[in-house]
This record gives structure tokens, sequence and C-alpha cells, in this order.
């Protein structure tokens, strides 16, 4: 029986200069995404992440307070590997985040703070394709994405921080999910694939915990690179599901 073929993806517009990455843990950006950003920020482009949590309860054996600085300060590094400079640690709590106006209130503040052209987040759908479930915090992120980009635009939502100095923005051209099942688009990370793997062993200490033994960083993101570059016709790639966010878009 033959198996059907994945559709083809899009190459991503690379038209902009300025993108900000929200998503719920450190590591999210660095299990596929990391390369991508790596060849944007080679390219001159301004990329920003904003982590939601400390993903301090990722590692089972290390309490939340000492696990805390161990993963902020193993992001900041994975970031700085891929040519990101800013890296805002929103602090709300790992494993339980909750879709909703206070969400959305902190992450307008994160936009209307660095006015990206961009923003990116992970995956959001209930699945990672087939039956792999997702996990709550990513849904919750990406939900709350979308909505305080269009919130982040609008004065009257949220008048305090216009109040407060912070203007409106409403440039966000585009949100794109990292690695959704329902990708549509892909951008070349050929030559900066071996970046995206460095900023992935950056988490060592995450990596450590979750005890999977023999596993490969290399390894691992050449699988997914690989598959989605078939669809783009190049080595490596990393898929995007985008939401286009303006009214031309
Ligand atoms: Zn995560």
């Amino acid at each position: 029986m033959d198996v059907p073929m994945p559709p083809p993806l899009e190459p991503l517009d690379e038209t902009w200069e300025r993108a900000l990455c929200v998503v719920a843990h450190p590591d999210d950006m660095e299990f596929g995404a990391a390369a991508a950003v790596a060849r944007w920020t080679g390219q001159g482009k301004w990329v920003g992440y904003t982590m939601v949590t400390s993903g301090e309860a990722g590692i089972d054996g290390m309490h939340p307070d000492e696990c805390r600085p161990v993963r902020e300060a193993e992001q900041v590094e994975s970031a700085r590997v891929v040519g990101v400079g800013t890296v805002d640690f929103l602090h709300q709590p790992d494993g339980v985040l909750e879709y909703g106006v206070p969400m959305r209130r902190l992450l307008t503040a994160e936009i209307r703070r660095h006015r990206p052209d961009i923003v990116i987040t992970g995956n959001f759908r209930d699945t990672w394709g087939g039956r792999n479930l997702n996990q709550a915090d990513h849904i919750a992120v990406g939900r709350a994405v979308l909505d305080a980009v269009r919130d982040a635009g609008n004065r009257w939502v949220f008048p305090e921080q216009v109040a407060d100095g912070l203007e409106p923005w409403g440039g966000v051209r585009a949100v794109w999910a990292a690695g959704s099942p329902d990708a549509t688009h892909a951008v070349d990370t050929t030559d900066t694939f071996s970046a995206g793997v460095e900023s992935l062993k950056a988490h060592q200490a995450y990596i450590d915990g979750l005890g999977w033994e023999n596993w490969d960083p290399a390894e691992f993101l050449e699988g997914f690179g690989r598959a989605t570059g078939q669809r783009l016709g190049v080595a490596f790639a990393a898929p995007f599901e985008v939401f286009p966010m303006g009214w031309g878009g």
C-alpha cells in the first residue's frame, strides 16, 4: 500500500523586520523553530523571545524554586546561540496556565512594548498530529497570542497600558505557529540547522532531567527537519501554520 505523500509547503514570507516569539516554556522554540530564528537573525532581522513561564515544573527531581533560575539561564544561552538577545520571562505558573483576560493582558503589553511585524508561537492545536496530544499550557498560550495581537492594536482594550505610556500597536501582519500539524508554510533551515541543534543542547539540565537514555538532540531534530524539508524541496526545514492578522492579509 502506498503511503500518501504529505502536501507541499509554501516558503514563509521574509519581508519583515521584527518578530516576537511568545511561548509557554523554555525549550519550546528549540524543538524545531530555533534554526529558523538563526536564519532570520543572520539576515539582520530582530527576533525577541517571551517565555510565559520559566519551565520551573519541568524537571521531576528538582524543586521549582531551584529549577527556575537554571531553566532561565539555559534559555538565555539557548537564545544567544541563535542571535536572540532579548528574552522576557513573564513568571506565570508552569503547568497550570489558563487562557483568559489576564494572560491576554500580559501578552498585549509584550506586543505593545516590542512592536513586532510577526508574532510566532508554538503549535496550539489539540494534537501534534495523529493521537499525540498537545500540552495544556501550549494551547492556552497560542489562543491568547491570537487575541492579544488584536487587543494590542485597540487603545480601548487594556487602556491602563496606554495611559502608562505603551502606545497601541496594530502592525502585526501574521501569527505563525511553529510545529503545527496543520502547517501550510515552512522555512529552509539547511544552512542554520547546526545552530538549532546547539540551541537545543543548551537546555542540558532539562534534557538530563527527561531521563531519555541515549537521546540525541541532533538526530531528533534531523528526523523532523528532513521530513519537512522534503515538503519544501530542500534538505532541512521548519514548519509553520500561518494565521494572517491584518485586513489585507
Ligand atoms: Zn512546552
